[in-house]
């Protein structure tokens, strides 16, 4: 599978020096924290692996010492929301995040809305949108789609369509105008970026396209 690992990476060139990526080691491999509390965090590390970047499951502040960025994985909100303050590392990620690219899945993309519905309840609040939890319903609880992508994600990535994973998904119900729909499912936006930070309602670590975590890697190069 081709990845874009094409664009041109923050401080190459700039000869500053100062940069975490002017090291060699750094050019390598990519620190990607995975908040480890609950749900599928150990497939998204396996990606990362996969891809040649070094997982750092994250459990306590400390761990997110020398991260690159950080993936939230899916999950159980709720759960996660009670282990997030029950730990101690809600405000933590608050200010990690100010710095580094972070992406959601699925209950990630939840913790990351602005507002949450169906029930409302806290969250990070990162991304200008809208979230209601569980919105498929009973019937559509869980399923595969293939997705046509949109010109920018192909261009961004490569071609083809994808599948996309949904489990219990959300639905993303508002896109403000702070954010950009990357990954549409019909009229659901299902993939948003906003400045650093990735989105997306479906479960990428959990097929075999690289296509998403690959742009997330990118989009941690080039915020170095
Ligand atoms: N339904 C879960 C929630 O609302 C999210 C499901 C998932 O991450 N697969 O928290």
């Amino acid at each position: 599978m081709r990845l874009n690992c094409s664009k041109p990476v923050a401080g190459n060139g700039s000869g500053t020096g100062s940069s975490a990526l002017s090291s060699t080691s750094a050019l390598s491999s990519i620190k990607v924290g995975i908040l480890a509390l609950q749900g599928d965090f150990e497939a998204h590390g396996r990606v990362v692996e996969e891809l040649g970047h070094q997982p750092v499951y994250v459990r306590q502040e400390r761990e997110l010492r020398g991260l690159d960025g950080l993936i939230i994985p899916g999950g159980e909100t709720t759960t996660m929301l009670k282990l997030l303050q029950d730990e101690g590392l809600f405000d933590p990620l608050m200010q990690f995040a100010e710095r580094h690219p972070v992406m959601g899945t699925c209950a990630g993309s939840i913790l990351m809305a602005k507002e949450v519905v169906s029930p409302a309840q806290n969250s990070f609040g990162w991304m200008d949108l809208t979230v209601e939890r569980n919105a498929y319903g009973r019937q559509a609880r869980s399923s595969i789609r293939s997705i046509e992508p949109t010109p920018e994600f192909v261009e961004r990535t490569a071609p083809g369509r994808l599948e996309a994973v949904f489990i219990r998904a959300p639905i993303i119900r508002h896109v403000g105008e702070a954010a950009a729909v990357l990954l549409r499912d019909g009229s659901n936006p299902i993939l948003v970026e906003q400045g650093r930070h990735l989105a997306a309602t479906f479960h990428p670590e959990l097929s075999k396209d690289r296509r998403l975590h690959g742009l997330f890697l990118d989009k941690i190069r080039s915020s170095g």
